[in-house]
């Protein structure tokens, strides 16, 4: 089966979050599957650089403005098709935009430019390759299936996968006229959303196939508090949507092999975990004692249930546990955090900016992470959490709710608890959460059993990678008809 996969990121090349990790992840997981995934992504400067041989397979005298070729390349075991377009992708700064983080203007035009791409690839333009799926990710790349559905692949199937719907990509109707669309497509069934034009919304009128990275997210999203004014659509094609929970990647996340780590473990040698524990004391600024100490390893954002952490540090240290973040994002949420540290000193610590070796170590030697998201389409760090043995309290939403399951009483007894929910996401259940966590922590069969079950889950890409593969079969058929 050949399945071309559209995409803004690719995990090693290029990433801002959590869909990279899936693009990246999902070729390798589907390879034994007997599925070859070619990805299109765009010839960002990071990605023009890591090879060196150019093998134009093919050209566009212009393409949105400009001179544009693809390369079929191999890089970091991935077969790529990289969309060399210069005045679309040779920028300093991020993907999306400049090292100050305003948006590019242009970007309708820079990931229509990809989606056309996508689109003409699925239709046949390259000689040799004929995917039979195409599978595109998020409004930078969902635009790939209008330029199937309006074109030569118009038959193929297509899916794509929503990692975020609070991104959506809309701009003003004026644009219309230079996507190469025909005018047919500007309809309320088309690419139209609300007198403008929606990428997101595009994409999801015309996959075959919608999918979201948890179940619990796919029911969340129709609904109008979690739709973001897309409910009605997504309701529509209900019938087609599917929640797959993301993996991760279980050889970088192994607490008995990463570098990261100051000791080694694993479920038997709890105990090893010590010396991280102290060497997050240490970095934090803690006291040395027996309190549970809980982190938090996030973007700090409104989404992130942020703010709502800040307004129970206060809560947290009454409550005797300590308290690590590691965090960047917005300066509001930074400040006051770093206040709130500087009141509670030894017992709370705050490292402001990114720091993945940090991030390792906070999970090898803390004893909880909370997560007390809005919403979190899927979420990784409670995945993490659960293969670290350090237990996730989490906020019961989208992905957090699919992988986290709750030490009430019955969850206790029969032994399978693996972190704490809580609901909805305010500073009252947030600390009711925080207290259940001192009192199982201050018994070591209860915490030990709940650390010892969240690291027999099967966090990796396998069970997930066999769901994707179930729905390409399901589209296939559906093509056969
Ligand atoms: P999102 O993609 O919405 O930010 P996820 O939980 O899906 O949330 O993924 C976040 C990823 O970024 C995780 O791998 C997490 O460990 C990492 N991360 C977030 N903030 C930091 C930070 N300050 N330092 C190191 N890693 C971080």
């Amino acid at each position: 089966m050949q399945v071309l996969s559209v995409t803004p990121e690719i995990f090693p090349l290029i990433k801002t979050g959590g869909l990279a990790d899936v693009t990246g992840a999902l070729p390798i997981a589907l390879a034994g599957k007997g599925v070859t995934m070619r990805t299109l992504v765009p010839g960002y400067p990071q990605v023009m650089e890591a090879f060196k041989k150019k093998k134009p397979v093919h050209h566009y005298p212009l393409l949105q403005g400009g001179k544009a070729s693809v390369h079929a390349v191999q890089i970091a075991g991935l077969d790529l098709f990289v969309l060399d377009a210069p005045h679309l992708f040779d920028r300093p700064g991020g993907p999306y935009g400049n090292a100050a983080g305003a948006d590019w203007p242009d970007n309708w035009r820079r990931f229509a430019g990809l989606s056309q791409a996508g689109g003409d690839i699925a239709g046949g333009a390259i000689s040799g390759y004929q995917p039979d799926i195409v599978h595109a990710h998020d409004w930078q790349s969902a635009m790939t299936l209008a330029y199937m559905r309006y074109g030569k692949a118009v038959g193929t199937p297509s899916m794509i996968t929503v990692h975020n719907l609070a991104f959506q990509g809309q701009f003003g109707a004026g644009i219309f006229a230079e996507l190469g669309l025909p005018a047919v497509a500007m309809a309320l069934d088309g690419v139209e959303y609300y007198g403008g034009v929606g990428f997101l919304k595009a994409g999801l009128q015309a996959a075959w196939a919608i999918t979201t990275v948890s179940p619990t997210y796919a029911q969340e999203i129709r609904t109008p508090e979690f739709g973001m004014g897309l409910d009605g659509l997504i309701n529509m094609r209900s019938v087609d949507l599917y929640g797959i929970v993301n993996g991760i990647d279980t050889e970088i996340w192994n607490p008995e092999t990463d570098k990261h780590l100051v000791s080694n473990y694993t479920a038997k040698t709890l105990k090893a975990r010590h010396p991280n524990r102290t060497a997050v004391e240490d970095r934090f600024n803690l006291d040395r004692d027996d309190s549970p100490i809980v982190c938090v390893v996030s973007r700090l954002t409104w989404q992130k249930g942020m703010d709502i952490l800040a307004a129970v540090v206060d809560g947290i240290v009454a409550r005797g546990a300590r308290l690590a973040v590691l965090g960047a994002g917005d300066a509001g949420l930074e400040g006051a955090l770093l206040a709130a540290a500087a009141r509670h000193r030894g017992r709370v610590g705050v490292v402001v900016g990114y720091d993945e070796a940090l991030s390792h170590i906070m999970q090898g030697g803390c004893d909880a992470i909370v997560i007390p998201s809005r919403f979190e389409p899927c979420g990784l760090t409670q995945l993490y959490g659960l293969r670290y043995g350090c237990v996730p309290v989490v906020a019961r939403t989208g992905g957090l709710a699919d992988t986290v399951i709750d030490a009430n009483e019955a969850a206790i007894s029969a032994g399978v608890a693996t972190g704490f929910q809580f609901a909805p996401a305010n500073a009252g259940d947030f600390l009711h959460a925080v207290r259940r966590l001192v009192e199982a922590h201050a018994s070591p069969t209860v915490w030990m059993s709940m650390q010892r079950q969240g690291m027999r889950a099967d966090v990796s890409w396998d069970k997930s990678a066999e769901k994707y593969l179930e729905l390409y079969h399901l589209l296939l058929s559906k093509k056969a008809i």
